[in-house]
């Protein structure tokens, strides 16, 4: 299926043919009805005295399309070809208000998924849907997995089209967070997993390349870099190898299956390991610096509200958790899972909508600042669900309710600046806690209105977690696992604007705070994790270009 094995004639006239017809079909083809809409609805974004991004929504809900809202792909498109066609005078304003989108780029960096191809799965936990035209545990119909199928999962045009749809919606892509998902990551052949990491980048750099290390090498330095590489894995797949492996692929992130820290739900639910061995692939990825999400599932065969909020608790708990970021997938009955079997034997329950806001509220009350709840629901077709919630909004309604309540989620997500202005700046503050294999510390910088406008990443692993890696320039290290500072993304190089967080020079601060600490904690080095295209950064900030890290002495 799809571009596998790598075919090295993939000529680029090919790939430049198949990825025109694509925006031909996806993006302007419009039935005559339809561009008669699109005229009417540009004319009226056009007319609007101050457009706000909830103007331009209330705007796509009254002049809908036959099957739903036009996206704003097909708003600037068709701008374009009516301003091409005469029929409109070009006004870049009217396109600034079509390109209107508030939420994306927000956390400063923009997201490119890529599916992988369909590939067994070593695991067999029986809530995970099958379904053959896609990599495990992916539905055909979900909107990341219809782009993929499209391109065949190539990854060198799935990330081509998502840069051209960035774009054309207005943002920067200068600085791109690669998501790579589907089934278990670690199990898909090591060349398969080279070929693909190295398309994604040719399809950032523009380039064709021979080899992985001439891509990693272009996009140093390229106008689309690479700032963070994400793949997802099964625990029990985490070694020392795979460890390096991930590094040299270029590798930041890791989301982990834990679905359940109690031994007895995961076996019932057959996921195929032990808490145990999340503990060990978490000890292991945090001492190689790595940032660690885990996906967390409640409702899985066996458990109840009662058992899923202790069982949330011990991620926070056990030093052996603690994940940097969490996902959590509420388990969701879908007919292409074998647990449909259990419930249609009276064995399984799927909690009802109250059961699960009342939980998920509690979950995220109880998470700790130093983590980021990423997500808290998985918006799952509809026809898939053969009972249990298919409520759409669970977010803002937990939201409300907690709201109602006067409680409150602490959560990184929950306490990020968003694009406002960072007027005044704190002193930077540090949340310091165990681990199985060290010590971390949380240091973050608040704005005057207490919204979270940088943070930082810092392990101070113990000797005997680092030597568990095997990667001998990381001894004596303490490591820098991320650095984040928020506001919309602003192009590299481009000097900054007003007060936006991203400009204030705040990860410098945040490393030399880092480096301070190091020092005073004993280390005589600090190691950066560092996405591809971040190495000129550290560079730049005194590191050193190690293996397979940067290194900074400290003297
Ligand atoms: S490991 Fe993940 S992808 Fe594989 S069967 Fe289990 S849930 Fe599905
Ligand atoms: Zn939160």
């Amino acid at each position: 299926m799809g571009a596998w094995p790598p075919v090295t004639h993939h000529s680029s006239l090919l790939i430049a043919m198949r990825t025109a017809e694509w925006y031909a079909r996806h993006e302007w083809a419009v039935t005559p009805q339809e561009e008669a809409q699109l005229l009417r609805l540009i004319e009226a974004v056009a007319a609007l005295r101050a457009a706000r991004p909830s103007d331009l929504a209330r705007l796509l809900r009254r002049y809908p399309r036959a099957n739903g809202q036009f996206s704003k792909d097909q708003l600037v498109a068709a701008y374009h070809h009516f301003c091409e066609t005469g029929q409109l005078r070009f006004d870049p304003d009217v396109l600034r208000r079509l390109q209107m989108k508030p939420t994306r780029t927000l956390s400063g960096v923009a997201t490119v998924t890529v599916l992988t191809r369909p590939f067994p799965c070593p695991g067999a936990c029986i809530f995970c849907p099958t379904d053959v035209r896609m990599p495990k545990s992916y539905l055909h119909d979900e909107p990341g997995a219809i782009r993929a199928e499209y391109h065949g999962f190539d990854p060198y045009l799935t990330t081509l089209s998502r840069l051209r749809a960035l774009r054309n919606i207005g943002h920067a892509t200068d600085k791109i967070e690669l998501l790579i998902l589907g089934g278990t990551w670690s199990y898909y052949p090591e060349d398969y997993q080279t070929w693909f990491v190295q398309r994604c980048l040719d399809a950032l750099n523009g380039v064709e390349s021979a080899s992985l290390a001439e891509a990693q090498h272009v996009n140093e330095t390229a106008a689309q870099r690479n700032v963070g590489l994400v793949i997802e894995t099964r625990p029990d797949y985490i070694d020392v190898a795979e460890v390096g492996r991930l590094r040299r692929l270029g590798v930041t992130r890791v989301q982990l299956g834990a679905q359940s820290c109690d031994d007895r739900i995961l076996e019932l639910n057959q996921r195929g390991h032990t808490v145990e061995q999340t503990r060990q692939a978490i000890k292991l990825l945090r001492a190689a610096g790595f940032k660690i999400q885990l996906h967390w599932m409640p409702n899985l065969l066996g458990a109840t509200p009662a058992s899923d909020r202790v069982d949330y608790q011990r991620l926070w708990s056990d030093p052996g958790l603690r994940p940097d970021e969490l996902k959590i997938y509420p388990n969701a009955l879908v007919q292409e899972a074998e647990l449909v079997q259990w419930y249609e034997r009276g064995e399984f329950t799927p909690y009802t909508t109250d059961e699960l806001i009342d939980l998920l509220a509690d979950c995220k009350v109880m998470t700790p600042e130093y983590a980021r709840l990423n997500r808290i629901v998985r918006d799952i077709p509809k026809d898939h669900i053969v009972a249990g919630s298919t409520a759409s909004n669970l977010r803002e309604v937990i939201q409300r309710q907690l709201s109602a309540e006067g409680r409150a989620c602490r959560c990184i997500r929950c306490r990020e600046v968003r694009g406002e202005s960072a007027r005044a700046l704190g002193a930077v503050g540090a949340i310091e806690y165990e681990t199985s294999g060290g010590r971390e510390l949380f240091l973050n910088v608040n704005t005057d209105s207490g919204k979270l406008a940088g943070f930082l990443r810092l392990s101070f692993p113990t000797a005997e977690a680092t030597t568990l890696t095997g990667i001998g320039e990381l001894r004596g290290a303490a490591i820098v696992r991320e650095v984040h500072v928020y506001g919309p993304v602003v192009e590299l190089g481009q000097s900054g604007t007003g007060g936006k967080a991203q400009h204030s020079g705040l990860g410098a601060k945040l490393l030399r705070e880092a480096e301070e600490r190091a020092r005073a904690a004993g280390y005589d080095r600090l190691a950066v994790i560092s996405a591809i295209g971040t190495r000129h950064y550290y560079l730049k900030h005194g590191f050193q270009r190690g293996e397979l890290y940067l290194i900074k002495a400290l003297k």
